[in-house]
This record gives C-alpha cells, sequence and structure tokens, in this order.
C-alpha cells in the first residue's frame, strides 16, 4: 500500500485572514490534522468552517505521538502538521517527525505561509540579505549573556523570540554586552490589533520597553556590528585598531577616542578600551 502524505502547513500568527487558499484545501482534505495545542487549533476550524479530526501533537508527547502518526501515514493514510501559530518545525515541534519521514521515504510537502521570524524582518529595516535566526534568548541572566555577546563581532542580522516579561532584562543584558547604541529592533505583536514595530537602539528600545509590563508575543532583532562612519565597513578588529591609532596619532585622548570609536563601532567601552590597550602594547 502506497504511504499517506505528511504536509507541514503554516497557520496564521495572530491574523486569522492570513492562511493560504491551499493551506485550508489541505487542513479540509487530510484524514487527520495533528495540531500542538487542539483547543488553540479549534478556534482557526471553526472560523473556516473545518471538520477534519484534530490530534495533539506537542513537545511533550514527540517521541510517542510521532510513532503513531508514522503508523498512520505507513496506512495510507494523509496528515497536516500544524503548530499553534506560525510554521511547524520553526521553534515548533515537527523536525524529529519529519526527519522519520525522510527515513522511510513518507513524502513531506510544505504548504508555506506566516513565520513570525521572516515577518518580523520584512518589516524592521535592518539589513536582510543574510541574518541568523537563534531561536529562543537563554532564559538566565548567563546564559543569555553569553548569547549576546556572541554577536559582538556578528556581521549579520540576528533574530531572537523572547517572551515578553523577560524583554526588559535582554534588552538590559543586550546594552552591556553590545553597547548602547547597538542598533535592534523589536517586533510586538505581528499582524495583530496592537501591532509595534520599535527600531532604534539597545538604550532607546530600553527606555521604550524597560519600564512597566510588557504584553504580546515578541521578536527582538539586533542589527549587525557595522562601522557606520567608516563607509558601512565590517567592524572587524582589524579596521577598530586601525581607527584607534589614527586617532591616537592626531592626539585624541584616549577616553575619548575609546567612547568615539565604541559609538562608530557599536561595541562596549570595555572592549574598545581593551583593543586599544593591546593595540599601545603592540606599538
Ligand atoms: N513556529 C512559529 C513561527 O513560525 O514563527 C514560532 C513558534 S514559537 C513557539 C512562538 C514565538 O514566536 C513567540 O514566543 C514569539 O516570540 C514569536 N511570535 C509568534 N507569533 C508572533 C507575533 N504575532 N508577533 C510577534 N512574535 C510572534
Amino acid at each position: 500500500m502506497p504511504s499517506g502524505t505528511l504536509y507541514i502547513v503554516a497557520t496564521p500568527i495572530g491574523n486569522l485572514e492570513d492562511l493560504t487558499f491551499r493551506a485550508l484545501r489541505i487542513l479540509r482534505e487530510v484524514d487527520l490534522v495533528a495540531a500542538e495545542d487542539t483547543r488553540h487549533s479549534r478556534k482557526l476550524f471553526s472560523h473556516y468552517g473545518i471538520g477534519t479530526p484534530l490530534t495533539s501533537f506537542f513537545q511533550h508527547n514527540e517521541a510517542v505521538k510521532g510513532e503513531r502518526l508514522l503508523e498512520d501515514l505507513r496506512q495510507g493514510k494523509s496528515v497536516a502538521l500544524i503548530s499553534d501559530a506560525g510554521t511547524p518545525a520553526i521553534a515548533d515541534p515537527g523536525f524529529l517527525l519529519v526527519r522519520r519521514c525522510r527515513e522511510e521515504g513518507i513524502p513531506v510537502i510544505a504548504v508555506p505561509g506566516p513565520s513570525a521570524v521572516v515577518t518580523a524582518l520584512s518589516i524592521a529595516g535592518l539589513p536582510t540579505d543574510r541574518f541568523a535566526f537563534e531561536g529562543f534568548l537563554p532564559a538566565k541572566t548567563k546564559g543569555r549573556r553569553a548569547a549576546l555577546r556572541r554577536l559582538r563581532q556578528e556581521d549579520r542580522t540576528t533574530v531572537f523570540y523572547e517572551a515578553p516579561h523577560r524583554l526588559p532584562a535582554a534588552l538590559r543584558d543586550l546594552a552591556e554586552e553590545l553597547g548602547e547604541d547597538r542598533e535592534v529592533a523589536v517586533a510586538r505583536e505581528l499582524t495583530k490589533i496592537h501591532e509595534e514595530l520599535y527600531r532604534g537602539t539597545a538604550s532607546g528600545a530600553l527606555d521604550h520597553f524597560g519600564s512597566g509590563r510588557v504584553r504580546g508575543e515578541i521578536v527582538l532583532m539586533v542589527a549587525p556590528a557595522v562601522d557606520a562612519e567608516f563607509g558601512g565597513e565590517k567592524a572587524d578588529a582589524g579596521s577598530l585598531e586601525e581607527a584607534l591609532r589614527k586617532l591616537s596619532a592626531e592626539g585624541m585622548p584616549p577616553r575619548q577616542a575609546v567612547k568615539q570609536m565604541a559609538k562608530e563601532f557599536g561595541l562596549p567601552r570595555d572592549e574598545v578600551y581593551r583593543i586599544w590597550v593591546a593595540t599601545k602594547d603592540e606599538d
């Protein structure tokens, strides 16, 4: 018997109108829809009059439930996988099931649609030619700071998902690790009534979101480390050293040079100071 097909179906990230015609047809036609939270997905189903049976498939039953779905697929049933919002398997369950299907030769078909990472990037006004998606930022300070520290020399836009109640702490750590002037964008409640896109510096974002309670769903984006005044050149250590040497030769006091370069390179002052000391040691 030929096996069934697994459809990976993207659903809205807020606005229920963001469901494609094809997604609607597939959700109506398949034998079974595996959903992260069946109660949540019933709202979508009742909005569109979809009567297909729903079964739960979430992080903690992924292994066991995946086996059952594989059995259904082997027996020729067609299954659609959906998550609460956006594209399944993107910071959501699905990867293991897709992998097992691929190993067994069961067809896996994408039915594309919204995903918060791409939606946020598309309106942020940050470089999108290259970007890195990092999923959720670590919840604890130590891990979060280490994750952010790695972006000091990052030359791609970096995208994080973040819980609203952790946003102020994340922005504080970001300003500490990457400098107050590092460019960021925060997308909140995309496609919903209270949609908001903040773009500015890390300290500006902290002023905006740091006091009071942040509500809704959040995508945090960090711009590449770029030297704005040096023709968009990448903030590599070499060009920073060169700039520091030049300012020093021109007689600018170290404090002022470090402050100015930290701003221009979007780096924390202590990092620039360390590089300044290293150039002095070399000279
Ligand atoms: N699979 C989903 C996707 O393709 O975007 C992501 C699932 S992940 C568990 C949920 C996170 O995505 C939220 O915590 C938030 O960071 C982000 N997110 C989802 N919907 C959003 C929205 N409407 N606005 C902003 N961020 C959103």
